[in-house]
């Protein structure tokens, strides 16, 4: 059967199969967790700015803009399952992450927005098929730029990431992207090279990747140079990752911060029927 992968399932995968099993094959989905939600509300808000360049129009104003992701939190915040006084599963409070998503999307414009190259394509979603492999890819680029909004030979593909604290490394001066982030990275690159492809044996050069981190006290762009030798190794994840689908075979990944009461959705159906003294 031919599937459709993301780079978010096979995270999801390299955090726990079991997990994949749930979500994509039972399709038992859980509510999002009040993070998300902030995620998403500075996507959109960052979304319709730069879909607004990319129709010759002038892109949202910096009030306009946190009125923007604070309106789209509040949308997505709906569909979260707070407790009566106000928490997700995870313990955050909805107010504290509504000022946060606000405080977030102001930084990300007012420090970003601006200085980033023409945007060429804004939530651009791909699918790419790989010769006659049973799956495809389908991923959606948050952001492409270029020097020159025609030239489409030299671009950015960049990845938006909300986070609560710092990047690691960002305080010292060294940020770094971490493994899952640098592995969906590396997907895009690709997608992005089959699409622009003019003949499948004719593929341009890699776009440049940057992750763009935005936190309450700041902002970074974390270049990457991907290679080929690097994106062909998480195709090859990819298929191990069908062929154990195939297969049937989802064992649990006991092992990590995933696997807890707090941070698995699953956990009442998967561990806590086994366990009971962990
Ligand atoms: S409870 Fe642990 S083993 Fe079960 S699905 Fe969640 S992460 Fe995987």
């Amino acid at each position: 059967m031919n599937r459709h992968y993301s780079p978010s399932q096979l995270g999801m995968w390299t955090r726990c199969p079991r997990q994949w099993q749930y979500r994509y094959l039972e399709g038992l989905m859980l509510p999002p967790v009040g993070a998300m939600a902030l995620g998403s509300a500075v996507h959109r808000a960052s979304a319709r700015h730069f879909n607004g360049i990319l129709a010759c129009r002038p892109g949202l104003a910096h009030a306009a803009f946190c009125d923007a992701a604070a309106e789209a939190y509040d949308a997505a915040a709906a569909e979260v399952d707070w407790t009566g006084d106000g928490h997700d599963r995870e313990g955050e409070d909805r107010g504290a992450l509504k000022d946060t998503c606000v405080t977030i999307a102001g930084r990300w414009r007012a420090e970003r927005c601006d200085h980033l190259d023409t945007p060429i394509a804004v939530e651009a979603r791909l699918e790419t098929v790989f010769g006659d492999r049973p799956w495809s890819l389908v991923t959606i680029l948050d952001l492409v730029t270029s020097p020159s909004g025609a030239d489409t030979t030299t671009v950015t593909v960049r990845d938006l990431k909300t986070k609560r604290k710092a990047p690691a490394g960002a305080i010292r001066g060294t940020p770094s992207i971490d493994e899952s982030v640098r592995d969906q990275l590396l997907l895009y690159a690709e997608a992005w090279c089959a699409t622009a492809a003019t003949a499948p044996d004719r593929r341009p050069q890699l776009p440049a990747l940057a992750c763009e981190y935005a936190w309450p006290r700041g902002t970074v762009s974390v270049p990457l140079a991907p290679s080929r030798a690097a994106i062909d190794l998480v195709i090859e994840d990819l298929d191990a990752m069908h062929a154990q689908i195939s297969a049937g075979l989802f064992p649990r990944r006991r092992q990590g911060w995933h696997c807890a009461e707090k941070t698995c959705g699953y956990w009442s159906r998967c561990m806590a029927a086994i366990v009971t003294d962990r």
